[in-house]
């Protein structure tokens, strides 16, 4: 596997290199809003430890992780008024990975909604301003 890359783009977040609109952050985690949303409420959830992917974090980063993870997507689901989450965790290229910092896709799902296609678009700031407020309010 590649090493960890400390230039890739979420580790410039967590260094305060560049923005994000944040919706959690404890100790080792942070969670922001997808810049690009699949679906309205589109959340991302990484670690604050360096992490490839899932295969070089290390357990106690993971347990830590996975229950931001929950925590994130009651909060997503309250939040944004949602029938349903879809977490998604994608490995190297192959496995759709395009940001090599380890992340997890809490994405709030309606009966009968698909998800919107990867278009390359970036959200309007302020409907993404909009949706942090309410995921951050149900937390
Ligand atoms: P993956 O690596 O799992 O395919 O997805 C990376 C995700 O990061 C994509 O959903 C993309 O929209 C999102 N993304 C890419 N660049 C940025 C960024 O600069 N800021 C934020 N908030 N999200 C980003």
């Amino acid at each position: 596997m590649p090493a960890y890359d400390p230039d890739n783009i979420f580790a410039k977040i967590l260094r305060g290199e560049l923005p994000c609109i944040k919706v959690y952050e404890d100790a080792a985690v942070l969670a922001f809003m997808d810049i690009m949303p699949r679906a309205d409420g589109h959340t991302l959830v990484i670690p604050k430890a360096p992490a490839r992917t899932i295969e070089d974090a290390a357990p106690e980063v993971l347990s830590g992780l996975i229950v931001a993870v929950q925590k994130v997507a009651r909060a997503v689901k309250s939040g944004m008024k949602a029938d349903g989450i879809t977490i998604q965790q994608f490995n190297e290229s192959a496995g759709g990975q395009v940001v090599f910092h380890l992340h997890f896709h809490v994405i709030p799902r309606w009966d009968g909604v698909a998800l919107k296609p990867h278009t390359g678009a970036m959200a309007d700031k302020d409907a993404l301003i909009e949706h942090a407020a309410r995921i951050e309010a149900a937390l």
